[in-house]
Order: structure tokens, then sequence, then C-alpha cells
């Protein structure tokens, strides 16, 4: 199967303050979870992708939220610049490469304005999580590709061994 995950999760540098939530290397991962991302490694086709990156921010850059969470989207930094136009960007070209390259899966990072698949933050930068989705993962999942978060490992090799 071919997964699109997020380039975090790789342990590739690319979050707002310039490192990465391996899943491999983080402490907070168990090494059952760490077994399972190994596996779904090694028996899948994996196309690293940073939503944020594609759309032209930088590394490190300002953390954002999303203000306005039904259209017109807005995506805020923590300063009140409006960055959502790389975002949406970011978005548009996640889901060209999962229509491109035929990809039906996400393995996308939680809680962020881009990745997060259930929860995000509520635009207020007080650590406050609410139900949501991020821009990029709220479009994938639009489009019919299955979005995964990072406390889902086992939910996605099971969905991967039974399509
Ligand atoms: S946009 Fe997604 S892939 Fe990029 S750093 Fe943020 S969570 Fe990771």
């Amino acid at each position: 199967m071919k997964v699109l995950v997020s380039s975090c999760l790789l342990g590739e540098d690319v979050r707002f303050d310039g490192n990465n939530s391996s899943i491999a290397m983080g402490s907070s991962f168990t090494f059952a979870q760490k077994e399972t991302f190994m596996d779904i490694l090694c028996d899948n086709e994996i196309f690293s992708f940073c939503p944020e990156v594609s759309g032209g921010l930088g590394t490190p850059r300002l953390p954002a939220e999303i203000v306005s969470a039904v259209k017109p989207f807005k995506v805020e930094t923590n300063n009140e610049e409006d960055v959502t136009i790389p975002f949406l960007i970011g978005a548009k070209n996640a889901l060209e490469m999962c229509l491109n390259d035929d990809i039906k899966i996400a393995l996308l990072k939680s809680k962020s304005p881009s990745c997060g698949n259930i929860k995000i933050y509520d635009g207020t930068f007080s650590n406050t999580l609410v139900e949501g989705q991020g821009l990029t993962a709220k479009l994938l999942d639009e489009n019919g590709i299955k979005v995964f978060n990072e406390t889902q490992l086992e939910e996605l090799k099971e969905f991967i061994e039974n399509n």
C-alpha cells in the first residue's frame, strides 16, 4: 500500500520549531508502537510530505493556529500574521500528490493546524484543544483519503491489512 506520512513523524526537522516528531526516536512512544510503526514503514511504500514546507513556509517558523475553521478559513501565527495561503497551498499539494500517485491512506501528525485529524488548537494560542481537523487532513478526508495519526498506528496497520 502507498501511505503519505507527515515528514516530521519520519524524523525530518520540518516542525515550526525546527525539530521533528520522530516516532522511531521519540521517548513518548512505547516499544510496541515503534515496532508497529517500523512494520508499517517496511511493508508499505512511504511518501514523506510536509504541507507547511510544501506551501512555502520556512523552518523554523512562528507557531500558527486555525482562527477560522469554517470557510473562509483563516490561519494566523502567534503575532497575527495571516498564513492562510501557504497552509491552503500545502493542503492542495498534499491532495495532488495523493491523486497523482494513487495514495489512499495518510498517517499525519496529530493536533497540527495542517495535519491534525481529530483535534486542533482553538486559535487562541492558549494550549486549548478542540475537535477539528487541520487544513490538509480535512482536504484529504473530504477526498476519500483515510487519515490516521501517530496514536492510531494499530488501527492503521489493521486497515492496511484489510484493504
Ligand atoms: S505541517 Fe505536518 S508534516 Fe509539517 S511539521 Fe507540521 S505536522 Fe509535521
